[in-house]
């Protein structure tokens, strides 16, 4: 074999299903050669890794970035991404969100044009339409849209971008004939507005402390088992985002049956922190859903790799004062964790709970993966994209925001020390973060275009 352009060796390679010391050969972005050293082709330029693991890049489908609710731009949060080990994401794209205006007029075409036009991603980067107007007109897009790469599309139930049961059960009808995926943000609406008004005339009503009183875990629940079985009558692709209760696992695993077409996700957030987070982090851990209980934490645990396959960042780049100073109904929704969701997820799952690593790479990496349709995505193996991750497990660092690369100005773990460090992430093979700082020029990352997913395996 001719010389290649890379080899990091000394590493332990994570996959999906084992662990093994081995080098990994890379070569005009991709992987070609995983194995001894010895066996490998000469390469231009070799990187001892030193002992440390070597997992594959994270792929992240729920991140808010460069649209609605955001102060990240493409820059910024792609630049928090790759130090945090993200190698790819998926955002995005609001029907009708448009420069900082609402336009009913908006179609989802135009939403994705404007991301594909907006300035420089570091990592790999694909969008998500969201779907906020109940028109025929929308759903005259879709197949179009779907033919482009564009294999997913996201819908509320609550909130004033909610849709109508009704129609969200047409748009899970057309795009189980396209083989594409629903996504959907499920909280029963109704629900959280009389919750809300009732939270808010008790006395310490305005507090943090008092707000997830407002978006209860049963509202969650019956939202996402009656938007689950929608999708299953029609076999459409559901999946349910940021799960955060016990009770709405069940719920979803009342409809996920063998062969269903029904996926989950949780966040690092739910599995890392609950509700009494927010006695000393105020309206800066809001978001929605709310943090619950240490006993809905044990259950997502419970149901990692079983009905729940992904874990997500929901990140979102806000500054303190949209978060602070009033009461819980003023603060805007979200946190940023796109740098540190890899670090706490490792700390949390695999040192304090024994989660394994190649689980960790199933959920972080494979999965989101095969999901949402990047087949070159997720894995360390021969013919896929050279998206690597060294990290090392024993590492102990203190997360600050002084060191955000996110426009985010606060962090929800401020303080917390965490084991595990991202120290070089790989994006097709070039070096784009290094210890912490960005090595590559914005621009490296390309504009995703997916297949349609194969949920089958
Ligand atoms: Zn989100």
């Amino acid at each position: 074999m001719t010389e290649i352009e890379l080899l990091l060796t000394g590493g332990t390679v994570v996959t999906g299903s084992s662990m093994f010391e081995a080098a990994v050969g890379v070569d005009d972005g991709t992987i070609v050669a995983v194995g001894d050293e010895g066996a490998l082709p000469a390469a231009a330029e070799e990187i001892d890794v030193d002992g440390n693991l070597v997992l594959p890049g994270v792929v992240d489908p729920h991140t808010h970035i460069a649209g609605y609710n955001t102060i990240d731009s493409y820059e910024t949060g792609t630049a928090a991404a790759a130090v945090g080990g993200i190698t790819s994401l998926l955002t995005f794209a609001w029907q009708g969100w448009d420069d900082g205006e609402w336009d009913d007029s908006g179609t989802l075409a135009g939403a994705v044009e404007r991301h594909r036009t907006a300035a420089s991603p570091l990592i790999d980067v694909g969008v998500h339409p969201v779907i906020t107007q109940e028109t025929d007109d929308t759903l005259a897009e879709l197949d179009a849209l779907v033919a482009a790469g564009i294999t997913s599309f996201k819908m509320f139930t609550t909130d004033d971008i909610r849709l109508s049961h009704g129609f969200i059960g047409r748009v899970f009808e057309q795009l189980a004939d396209l083989g594409a995926v629903g996504m959907v943000h499920t909280e029963e609406y109704s629900v959280c507005v009389e919750q809300a008004k009732s939270v808010r005339k008790s006395p310490s009503g305005a507090s943090a402390t008092a707000y997830p009183a407002s978006r209860p875990d049963y509202a969650e629940a019956m939202s996402a088992g009656a938007v689950a079985r929608l999708a299953s009558a029609v076999d459409g692709k559901y999946y349910g985002v940021h799960t955060t209760s016990e009770a709405a696992v069940d719920a979803i695993a009342a409809v996920q049956t063998d062969g269903s077409n029904v996926r989950a996700e949780t966040c690092t957030h739910y599995t890392a922190l609950d509700r009494t987070a927010l006695d000393r982090l105020g309206n800066r851990a809001i978001m929605a859903p709310p943090l619950r209980s240490q006993a809905d934490i044990d259950a997502l645990f419970a149901q990692l790799g079983e009905t729940l396959s992904v874990v997500s960042t929901d990140h979102v780049a806000l500054p303190t004062e949209r978060k602070e100073g009033g009461p819980w109904w003023e603060s805007a929704f979200g946190v940023n964790s796109l740098q540190t969701s890899l670090p706490v997820f490792h700390d949390e799952a695999v040192n304090r709970r024994g989660l394994s690593y190649p689980s960790l790479v199933r959920l972080c990496c494979e999965n989101p993966a095969r999901t949402f349709g990047l087949p070159t995505k997720g894995r360390i193996e021969p013919g896929f994209d050279a998206d690597l991750v060294v990290f090392d497990p024993d590492e102990t660092y203190t997360i600050s925001a002084e060191d955000n690369h996110s426009n985010a100005t606060y962090s929800i773990y401020e303080g917390r020390e965490v084991t595990g460090r991202v120290k070089q992430t790989f994006v097709r093979g070039t070096l784009v973060a290094d210890e912490g700082e960005i090595v590559a020029d914005p621009g490296h990352g390309r504009r995703l275009t997916r297949e349609i997913p194969d949920w089958t395996a």
